[in-house]
């Protein structure tokens, strides 16, 4: 059975055909500058020369159709026919109250993400177009809908709720939902399983750290807590984000700078974090590099990141009452092994101990990085969010 992931932004589409008889991928790539001059697909299949196609894109519906293409194309292509795709599973940022799991679209599904729109404005309806794209080109094949939020949804109104008035949720919904919600599930569970975690004892932390970060806790796959709130701007500093600031910061920059609150927003999402600290960039290779050669504020802003997800798994140790793994995950979490090591340093309270050669191991495997005798285990556990939604999908429509 083969399950076609899409990912679609506003002007972007990427998907994978991944094979779930093997969990391998058959072919992947990325529509860009949809809606845009200069509209580009790049299609890849393993083992194979990268497939460029220059054509406009005028919307998600023509760039669905091109993919299809290039799926069946009897050269670049790896099936026959596009029904050979069981279903299609799209990554769906916001799926509000109402969706704690996967599902299969139908027009109510429909309605819930438009619905959700204000929540997610820059994807919910880019999600959407997604969706109707396939219904358009495939009509009969199921499409799945994943939602990023859907692991928040674990959440006991005590973590979840700001103190803000109440009627504002009830109003408005405004709560924290958490972001990144597939790979945390996917994470936290495989972890379950690789650490071989026996029932009672399976508090899991997992330590998403991208461009986008955040990090949750969860119990026996369960979400108790996750750093992204109302948006993907709260918790850990990020690439470009700020994560947790006073919210008066808000008032104070809009007032003195003369923005409205539109702009400081603009600001906390695009020119912070990382990058706004440091002054390099957003890339974590370029701020360390920048920190070696004696770069003060690259410094200061690599420790302000390791500090905040120092707190963080503390924090999130508390509202477990206890851990009994920590995962690091995605780009930094994955690569960086100094940044591992010096989180780990600021856990020994904990009785985490850091094994330099496992640590310092190869990349891009599953592996504990914890000695033996470390009280909590640590590991690295990459994340494939596709795969994540190719298995919620199959499980749904087989
Ligand atoms: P992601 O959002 O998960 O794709 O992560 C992308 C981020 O991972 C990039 O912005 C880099 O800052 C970071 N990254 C990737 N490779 C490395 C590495 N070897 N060392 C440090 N950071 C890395």
């Amino acid at each position: 059975m083969k399950v076609l992931v899409l990912n679609c932004g506003s002007s972007s589409l990427k998907y994978q055909l991944i094979d779930m008889e093997t969990e391998g991928v058959l072919a992947k790539g990325l529509c860009e500058r949809i809606g845009i001059d200069g509209s580009v697909l790049t299609h890849k299949v393993p083992g194979k020369d990268d497939y460029v196609v220059e054509k406009a894109m005028p919307n998600h519906e023509v760039a669905v159709k091109m993919v299809m293409d290039v799926l069946v194309d009897p050269d670049k292509g790896v099936i026959s026919d596009t029904k050979e795709i069981a279903a299609v599973g799209h990554r769906v940022l916001h799926g509000g109250t109402v969706y704690s799991d996967s599902i299969v679209v139908n027009e109510d599904v429909k309605k819930v993400i438009k619905d959700c729109i204000p929540l997610g404005p820059l994807h919910n309806p880019a999600n959407l177009m997604g969706i109707e794209a396939c219904e358009a080109a495939m009509p009969g094949t199921p499409n799945v809908a994943v939602f990023d939020t859907a692991f928040g949804m674990g959440m006991e109104e005590s973590a979840y709720l700001y103190a803000i008035p109440y009627k504002y949720y009830e109003k408005y919904g405004i709560r924290r939902y958490g972001f990144h919600g597939t790979s945390h599930k996917f994470v936290s569970g495989e972890i379950i399983k690789f650490a071989n975690l026996p029932e009672g004892h399976r508090k899991v932390i997992v330590c998403h750290l991208g461009n986008g970060a955040s990090i949750s806790a969860s119990i026996d796959g369960k979400c108790v807590d996750t750093s992204m709130g109302l948006t993907p701007l709260e918790g850990l500093i990020m690439g470009t984000r700020s994560g947790d600031v006073d919210p008066a910061v808000v008032q104070f920059l809009a007032n003195n700078e003369k923005l409205t609150v539109d702009e400081v927003l603009n600001i906390l999402n695009k020119e912070s974090g990382i990058l706004g600290l440091s002054e390099v960039s957003s890339d974590f290779r370029d701020v360390e590099k920048a920190e070696a050669e004696g770069n003060h504020k690259a410094a200061v802003a690599n420790a302000a990141y390791r500090h905040r997800v120092i707190k963080y798994i503390g924090a999130y140790v508390a509202a477990m009452n206890g851990v009994d793994a920590i995962a690091f995950t995605a780009g930094v979490g994955e690569n960086d092994a100094s940044v591992r090591k010096l989180v780990c340093e600021g856990l020994s309270y904990l009785g985490v101990k850091i094994d330099d050669a496992k640590n310092n191991g190869p990349r891009g495997v599953a592996a504990q990085i914890s000695t033996d005798d470390s009280a909590v285990k640590v590991y690295v556990y990459p994340t494939n969010e596709e795969l994540a939604i190719a298995r919620e999908t199959l499980a749904l429509v087989k």
